[in-house]
């Protein structure tokens, strides 16, 4: 399936898929972890895709498999429209630079043995970027850039909040002079009160450098806020994708409303009057699973077809798709 707007596209993904294989014993067949299976999407140049979901649902995975730190399984990745889905390391380099990752947590994504300056220097080396006294000077502009002050360049990670790591894995991940951003989980490991101050750094240099980012969150209020289209994933499916305002407005898949009606609300009038959906079942097991709707063991309303195939991700409309047997 190709899903694509009609603007300029940065990234499109299409049918991906990424399987582990788990051993068995001898002489028997492996099982296999569907941890992406079939989801396609395109990012327009410059935009956000959110992706949510709940933990261990596929969304770091696509993330990591999208910048091929995992090899697909099957399925196509085109970065500004040219097939990168089996390059090799080498061939694969060019684009390295260009595509980048913010982590999740910043406590272990940065080298304690490093100071500032040799972890943001790293990249603009080995890339080869700037040489000599050059090198310095870039840093200390990333470092600026981040909101950092000069005199930090010389400290170790120990010695920074975690706010702080989070802006030097930013700059880390600037270093390259990157074009599109894998933000995954950025904030979850910060104290709210800082990451909204992350949240506004990721804005101002979109708005500034035109990054396009895949924002990876649980929080859909973050996810909402920052994304012109948004992905909720599911056991490694994307069950609902939509034009962020689209999506609010007409959510239609049963899992989309009740991860929804889960959101705190501020406004207590609002609260009390809102009715929070409460699923019950376990979540499937991703290990061979059956060819049956993900949801079916939590949905309120699954029928005999939900059990009999996986529903198709479809259009409903220019700017929505559903994957349900009922919709
Ligand atoms: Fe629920 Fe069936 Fe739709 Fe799945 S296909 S979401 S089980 S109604």
């Amino acid at each position: 399936m190709s899903i694509s707007s009609n603007r300029e596209t940065c990234l499109e993904v299409k049918n991906l898929k990424k399987y582990f294989e788990l051993k068995t014993g001898w002489f028997q067949k492996p099982n296999i972890l569907k941890a992406v299976d079939d989801v396609s999407f395109s990012i327009a140049k410059g935009e956000t895709m959110g992706l949510v979901g709940e933990s261990g649902c596929g969304k770091t995975t696509i993330g990591r498999t999208v910048l091929k730190l995992y090899e697909p399984t099957d399925g196509q990745i085109l970065y500004q429209g040219a097939e990168i889905t089996r390059l090799k390391d080498k061939e694969m380099q060019a684009f390295r630079r260009k595509m980048q990752m913010i982590f999740q947590d910043p406590y272990t994504s940065l080298d304690p043995r490093k100071n500032v300056m040799d972890i943001i220097a790293e990249p603009i080396r080995f890339m080869k970027l700037k040489q000599g006294k050059d090198v310095g000077d870039r840093v200390r502009e990333l470092v600026e850039l981040v909101g950092l002050k000069p005199d930090h360049i010389n400290r170790y990670p120990h010695e920074f909040s975690g706010g702080q790591r989070q802006r030097i894995g930013i700059a880390r991940a600037l270093a390259a002079e990157p074009e599109f951003i894998v933000c995954d989980e950025p904030i979850s490991a910060l104290d709210v009160s800082i990451q909204a101050q992350i949240i506004n750094i990721l804005e101002e240099l979109q708005e500034r450098y035109k990054f396009t980012y895949l924002f990876i969150s649980h929080d859909l209020a973050m996810v909402r806020h920052i994304s012109n289209q948004i992905g909720v994933m599911y056991l490694g499916n994307l069950l609902e994708y939509a034009q962020a305002d689209e999506l609010y407005e007409n959510m239609l898949h049963p899992y989309t409303k009740a991860l929804i009606s889960a959101e705190p609300i501020a406004d207590p009038d609002l609260a009390a009057a809102s009715q929070r959906i409460v699923l019950e079942g376990d979540v499937l097991s991703p290990i061979n699973p059956k060819d049956e709707c993900p949801f079916c063991s939590r949905c309120p309303y699954v029928k005999d077809v939900c059990r009999q195939a996986k529903p198709e991700l479809k259009k409903v409309n220019e700017k929505h798709y559903v994957a349900c047997h009922l919709l």
